[in-house]
């Protein structure tokens, strides 16, 4: 969207107008479209409706509903991408951005360290249709470089991952994949869309869970995958359209809803974030502690390029393992025990019993995620009462 000189409208501007599509009836919220079908006013409208579909034009809820087309154009305008396409749940959104486009043959470089389904769809699912796939280092470009191939047809990472909190550059990973043609997919959850410039940075497609920070209050599931109009509606439309991963309504307009305070939430978990990794840096009961804003994160420069802030989670090592961590996680009183991310609330994590529980001890440890390892999802509650709870926590340890 732009004023009328031209100039595009603000991040901001576009998370609570950008997309709007009102109704004869003037709604400012926006409607809940929460319709199936759509009803022709004669035989030959809906002849040339199937045959193609005009803008704001509608068949069936599994090709596109108005609400779900007013989330989808608000992501995409707060990406900086084309166009997108919203999902039932962020998996939706993984399989559907590399299965549309993915064919026996086919060869995928994606890094290791991945969320437990995303893992699953490249190791067990796409190896099933005969796509082979080469697992690197993310954070070691010359392993990219040494594993990208003629024949290769897509890259995948997440742009930070979880739950050691490390980046991947996706400007220099994009400029060695797209030397040999590849499409860049980057799975950019916990960089959030307030921070990300993944698409002027390089990446094809960016995919969200948007169950996390865009939802934000722990309602619903969504995903939507975001990149060229081309590519969106001639690869990724038809197949999502056709197997069922769409969206529905109801949760877009709740993911609607979320996007008019991502931006405000989002700065104000950094800003706990941010004393959080202050007050643990050097807290004696602490043996590691990951936050890519804060000056002891190796890739800290990086952080600053590619976000310029350290985002909302904080990872820390308990001294004394799994018992003092799970000691820990007991005695805190405000922040809450669970495996989402990007809440409102503060959330607390164990991630070798819980999000990370299916990996041999020994592939947990050359992940880097070790038995007293805490992942820390801040919430929006006052910093100094989220700092307060931690230390009064780690007191007990
Ligand atoms: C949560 C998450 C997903 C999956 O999203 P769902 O909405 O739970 O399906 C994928 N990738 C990352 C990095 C995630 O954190």
């Amino acid at each position: 969207m732009t004023i009328d000189n031209g100039q595009p409208f603000g991040k901001a501007t576009n998370l609570v107008h950008g997309g709007t599509k009102r109704s004869q009836w003037g709604e400012v919220s926006e409607a809940i479209f929460l319709t199936q079908g759509f009803v022709y006013d004669t035989a030959e409208a809906a002849e040339a409706r199937f045959l193609k579909a005009g803008e704001d034009e509608f068949i069936y809820a599994r090709y596109g509903n108005p609400t779900v087309a007013m989330f989808e154009e608000r992501m995409a305008l707060l990406e900086g991408a084309e166009d997108g396409f919203a999902c039932a749940s962020g998996m939706a959104a993984v399989n559907g951005a590399l299965t549309s486009m993915l064919k026996a043959g086919d060869h995928v470089v994606s890094a290791r360290a991945l969320f437990g389904s995303c893992l699953y769809i490249l190791e067990d699912v796409l190896t099933r249709y005969g796509v082979e796939v080469t697992f690197v280092d993310g954070a070691d470009l010359a392993q990219w470089e040494a594993a990208l191939r003629p024949e290769t047809k897509a890259v995948f990472f997440e742009s930070m991952s979880n739950p050691t909190l490390e980046l991947v550059d996706i400007e220099a990973v994009a400029a060695l994949a797209h030397k040999v043609g590849a499409t860049v997919v980057v799975d950019n959850v916990f960089s959030t869309p307030v921070y990300s410039k993944a698409i002027a940075q390089g990446a094809d497609l960016v995919v969200y869970s948007t169950t996390k920070h865009v939802d934000g209050q722990g309602r619903c599931l969504g995903g939507v995958i975001l990149g060229t109009r081309e590519h969106i509606r001639g690869v990724v439309e038809p197949y999502m359209k056709h197997t069922g991963g769409s969206m529905s309504p109801f949760n877009a307009w709740i993911m609607l809803k979320g996007l008019e305070t991502v931006g405000l939430r989002v700065r104000a978990q950094t800003e706990g974030a941010v004393a959080l990794a202050e007050a643990l840096a050097d807290h004696p009961k602490v043996s590691r502690m990951i936050y890519p804003g804060h000056a002891s994160h190796p890739q800290h420069a990086l952080v600053q390029r590619q976000l310029g802030a350290g985002g909302t989670l904080v990872s820390f090592e308990v001294v004394g393992g799994k018992e003092a961590a799970f000691r820990l996680l007991n005695a805190l009183q405000i922040v809450i025990i669970s495996n989402n991310l990007g809440d409102a609330k503060s959330i607390a994590t164990h991630p070798a019993t819980t999000t990370h529980q299916r990996l041999k001890p020994e592939q947990r440890a050359s992940l880097g995620i070790g038995d007293g390892m805490i992942r820390l999802s801040v919430g929006i509650e006052d910093p100094a009462d989220i700092v307060r709870d931690v230390k009064q926590a780690l007191d007990v340890v």
